[in-house]
């Protein structure tokens, strides 16, 4: 699922579930991966579940793979967004102890509250923030200061600095440097960033 589409096959005009309105669900919309040509059709206006957009007419499905098809598991419904902090996820991965710790607070005792929890693993956060346009926000955070990939590069003009979740690859010709035992990896698809 995604939570954008485009409305031209030349993905110029995005249009955002936040925006869509019921009226909406009979237009086919374009998936956001310009090599998909899945038929993108708008769900979950009616209330029930938080708008989105799925390819859920069988004769248009996603190419294999797509970032928006199932093999992304972001789901809106699924997880608590309103109590996700991301860099509070990062720092309980990066300090597994202090996470499980965190982990055994009860949080479900409040009455008419849901047992959902937030996001917490790299995995369902970049999920999540694929399924976004890197200028939607998810608990008010921007997704494109979540994660750097080609979508957001134009918002870190002069470097990356704090906690990000990278879309990377090995440097070709120099992935590791035996010396300092480093691995070195460049993002986004422009190389603009080295990371070691
Ligand atoms: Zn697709």
């Amino acid at each position: 699922m995604a939570m954008y589409v485009y409305k031209d096959s030349r993905r110029t005009i995005e249009f955002l579930a936040e925006d869509a309105l019921k009226q909406d669900m009979v237009i086919r919309y374009y998936c956001p991966n310009p090599n998909c040509n899945a038929h993108m059709y708008l769900c979950g206006v009616d209330g029930l579940s938080t708008a989105h957009f799925s390819a859920n007419r069988q004769a248009f499905p996603h190419i294999e793979k797509c970032d928006y098809g199932t093999s992304n598991g972001f789901k809106p419904d699924n997880s608590d967004e309103n109590s996700f902090d991301f860099e509070m996820a990062l720092e309980n991965m990066l300090n597994p102890t202090k996470a499980t710790k965190k982990d055994k607070l009860p949080n479900t005792h409040k009455t008419g509250e849901s047992n959902l929890k937030p996001l917490r693993t790299i995995r369902q956060i970049y999920d999540m923030c694929i399924a976004h346009s890197c200028t939607q926000t998810y608990n008010n955070k921007v997704i494109g200061k979540m994660l750097l990939d080609d979508r957001s590069e134009y918002m870190y003009p002069k470097g990356v600095f704090g906690y990000r979740i990278i879309k990377s690859k090995p440097k070709t010709g120099g992935f590791y440097n035996t010396n300092e035992k480093e691995i070195h990896l460049v993002a986004p698809s422009s190389e603009k960033y080295e990371f070691f």
